[in-house]
């Protein structure tokens, strides 16, 4: 589970990681307040107005400004609040922005220059661990530092059993440059606070770009990107109540409330299939024959006529399917009574607007594609997954 910015710097400050700290606004007068509470609180006069969506790049997006006055404040969360923000990863549509983070601007110079970093923590499953990946070029695209000056990339693995050591956390801050004095001090400790803030969270990453260093050498988290576990959730009420639906596709989100495990994707072929390494194989096998896959969808193992019905409905929401792949394996449940789920469905449905493919194999598969075929409807029943694989390259063709 993703969360927002305001959230993610909640928790951080819970395990004591110092956080460039803000107030949580969705109306322009909501953001006069924080601003004014700001002020009070920190002695600002600047202030940052940072769109809250699910999504990273905002300043590069538009989603970040920086207000020098009280009508700033009012004039960039009037417009920030209830645009489309479109960042490199929102896709195209972009996102609503529904409230914004009003924030103390922590970028004042002073004494020394201010220095951006990159630090965070996520699982290393390979090593069966946990990772911080750092780097002193922060603040913009780590991809791009990845990329162009991979040596300015740092990682220190952590070993769970005996947690993050004090030496490692100093090796992170000399790595980053920082040479004795106030600033390193703070850097060990956010580095050690961050690593309890990602296992005492159960989360699978908390990205920080940037950590700032202030121009009067105090650390800040200015950013935090940050992934629960889904599994962990029913452990941990506080933050599961972080969710945010107006931040997930909305197809999923309806997937959910039916208990179908469903990802959109950007192909054109809807599968529906029972078990998740069927259903790996078969995006594979529509891959191979030509085509693309629209989804992931695993609809478990009971495949009776209102599930068929419901997974369509669910396939067929998006406008980029151009044929429906059903693959189910009969082991428990026998294939004839997916087949008659299958027509039951196809005819409370009506047309189904796309050739629908299916094939059943396993106990009773003979039964069950005699029944498709005996339906009357434009089902091409298939045995094989060659067979299932060349009626899809054929119904795109
Ligand atoms: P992202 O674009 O979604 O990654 O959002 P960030 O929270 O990382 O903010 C993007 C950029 O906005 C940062 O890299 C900073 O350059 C800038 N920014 C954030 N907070 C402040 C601030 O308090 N003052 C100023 N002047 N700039 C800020
Ligand atoms: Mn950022």
């Amino acid at each position: 589970m993703n969360i927002h910015e305001y959230q993610g710097k909640a928790l951080l400050s819970q395990y004591g990681v110092t956080v460039q700290r803000g107030i949580l606004a969705s109306t322009p007068d909501e953001a006069v307040q924080a601003a004014n509470a700001m002020q009070e609180q920190t002695g600002t006069s600047w202030w940052v107005v940072k769109a809250q969506v699910h999504a990273g790049g905002r300043g590069k997006g538009g989603g970040i400004k920086l207000a020098k006055s009280m009508d700033q404040v009012r004039d960039l969360s009037q417009q920030i609040l209830g645009m489309q923000l479109v960042t490199p990863q929102t896709g195209a549509a972009g996102k609503t922005v529904h409230s914004v983070l009003i924030a103390e601007d922590v970028y004042a110079p002073g004494p020394s220059p201010t220095q951006e970093f990159y630090l965070s923590v996520l699982l290393d499953r390979a090593k069966g661990g946990f990772v911080m990946v750092y780097s002193p070029e922060g603040g913009m695209d780590i991809e791009e530092v990845a990329e162009k000056h991979p040596e300015k990339i740092y990682r220190e693995w952590i070993d769970p059993t005996i947690g993050f050591q004090a030496y490692q956390a100093r090796r992170v801050a000399l790595n980053l440059g920082l040479k004795g004095g106030q600033a390193f001090k703070q850097m060990v400790s956010f580095c050690q606070n961050l690593v309890k803030a990602f296992e005492g969270t159960e989360a699978s990453l908390f990205e920080i770009n940037p950590v700032l260093k202030t121009s009067d050498d105090r650390i800040l988290a200015v950013d935090a990107k940050v992934n629960i576990d889904d599994n962990a959730l029913m452990r941990i009420p506080a933050i599961a109540a972080m969710h945010d639906p107006r931040e997930e596709d909305p197809t999923e989100l309806k997937a959910a409330s039916f208990n179908l495990n469903y990802v959109k994707l950007d192909g054109n072929v809807g599968c529906m299939v029972n078990g998740a390494g069927l259903a790996m194989a078969t995006m594979d096998m529509i891959q191979l024959s030509g085509g693309s896959p629209a989804n992931f969808l695993d609809v478990g193992g009971t495949a009776s006529a209102e599930r068929v019905a419901q997974a369509f409905n669910i396939i067929l929401e998006d406008p980029n399917v151009q044929a429906i792949l059903v693959n189910i394996f009969g082991g428990i449940v026998r294939c004839d009574r997916v087949a008659n789920g299958i027509v039951e469905a196809c005819r409370s449905l009506g047309d189904l607007r796309v050739p629908l493919i299916v094939r059943l194999q396993g106990t009773n598969a003979v039964e069950a594609k005699a029944l498709l075929e005996a339906s009357g409807l434009p089902i091409r029943a298939a045995v094989t997954l060659e067979d299932a694989a060349s009626a899809v390259a054929a119904a795109l063709a």
